[in-house]
């Protein structure tokens, strides 16, 4: 394992996707949506993507620089496309839209289709309660079909993560973020690469056994190099059964057939879809009731009995702001292997031997 100083990583990835060809700011913001998933414990969604996300950028999966194209709007909604941008620079400009339509109208919706990998969704949730907005996300992975309904065996739907962030005026927001299968695809990732272990049953073989074998998803791989998940014989189970799988399919309805993303396809272009709603508390409760009713409520909610002892009940976003707390001042543990393929990356486009010894150092 190698720990690496949370702002030294952002700047290393930043220099790596400017040698790529994004602009500075696009490479900065890369770099800060990347950690910001590491600091938060999502390692599946951190700097483990670089490599992924350099073959994606060199194929034009995904393309540099990208603004949103307004395709239709109306006072309250806009369907916007991402033309397969970077999600770390198309996200948050829909986010804008919707938090702008919103304080307008007290409610927006936003249709994102055809943004490249948006990264952990919680970001984009985040930006909305910062501004005082509630915020719910439907988002597919169209082209990434991984994930094994109820009942069945094959690969039918994408990670396709749920959102919901509730702001708290004076507090920090209720933030719930989840894919909508047992693991995210990159959390097989990270285990493959020697990082946390599956829970057991996260996966699911042809004949209908469970397993946390990362095998299964991406057939053979040498330590390093790019995991594939077209080559593995099984699937990601939704989690939840019955009723995980059935929102599965509503995000896979919504944030991909409704935003014009595609619900999630073999041989799709890779792509997120995103459809949000925004909400502004300030218009729907004049009396603001919403602020006290949710203080109050999270109280009795966290105040339920522990069900072990030493335990304790969180609201959705605590163990995230716990651990980027705990990794800014301790910093960013990395696999080795992980922490091997940022560095190959970086030598190969010629990022200043320096500065990745700075980052190994920190
Ligand atoms: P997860 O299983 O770790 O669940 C995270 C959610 O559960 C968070 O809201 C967290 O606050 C809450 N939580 C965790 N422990 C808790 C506890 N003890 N008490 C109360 N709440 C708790 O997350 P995941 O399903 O592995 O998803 C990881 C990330 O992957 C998410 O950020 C998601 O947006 C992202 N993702 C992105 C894509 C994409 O295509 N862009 C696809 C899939 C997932």
């Amino acid at each position: 394992m190698v720990t690496v100083k949370a702002g030294a990583l952002a700047d290393l990835v930043r220099d790596i996707f400017a040698k790529a060809g994004c602009s500075t700011a696009e490479a900065e913001r890369i770099g800060k949506y990347l950690v910001s998933a590491n600091l938060t414990g999502h390692d599946s969604h951190g700097v483990a993507r670089v490599p992924r996300y350099l073959h994606w950028k060199s194929n034009g999966t995904v393309v540099a620089d990208r603004t949103v194209n307004v395709v239709s709007e109306t006072p309250v909604l806009a369907v916007v496309d991402g033309l397969h941008g970077f999600g770390q620079t198309v996200a948050p400009q829909a986010v804008e839209i919707g938090i702008r339509k919103a304080r307008e109208n007290g409610l927006a919706m936003i249709a994102l289709r055809n943004a490249g990998h948006i990264g952990r969704v919680g970001d984009w949730a985040e930006m909305a309660a910062a501004a005082g907005l509630v915020s719910v996300h439907f988002v597919n992975a169209s082209g990434s079909v991984l994930v094994a309904p109820f009942g069945g065996t094959e690969r039918r739907l994408s990670t396709a993560p749920f959102v919901v962030g509730v702001p708290r005026p004076g507090d920090e927001p209720v933030i719930l973020d989840f894919a909508t299968s047992v693991v995210a695809e990159g959390k097989v990732l990270v285990a493959s690469q020697g990082g946390k272990k599956l829970p057991e049953g996260a996966l699911i073989g042809p004949d209908g056994s469970q397993s946390i074998d990362p095998h299964l998803l991406y057939g053979d791989y040498t330590p390093t190099g790019p995991r594939d998940h077209s080559k593995g014989a099984g699937a990601i189970r939704a989690f939840g059964d019955h009723k995980g799988s059935g929102l599965a399919l509503m995000c896979e309805l919504l944030g991909g057939s409704l935003t014009g993303m595609s619900a999630t396809g073999f041989g799709r272009r890779f792509g997120n879809g995103m459809l949000s709603f925004y909400v502004d508390p300030n218009v729907i409760d004049p009396e603001n009731v919403f602020p006290e009713d949710t203080a109050r409520y999270i109280s009795f909610f966290k105040s339920a009995k522990p069900a072990h002892t030493g335990g304790e009940v969180l609201t959705p976003g605590e163990p995230e702001r716990r651990m980027r707390a705990e990794r800014l001042a301790k910093g960013v543990p990395l696999p080795d292997d992980t922490w091997a393929s940022i560095v190959a990356a970086a030598r190969e486009l010629g990022v200043d031997e320096n500065r990745i010894q700075q980052a190994g150092a920190a």
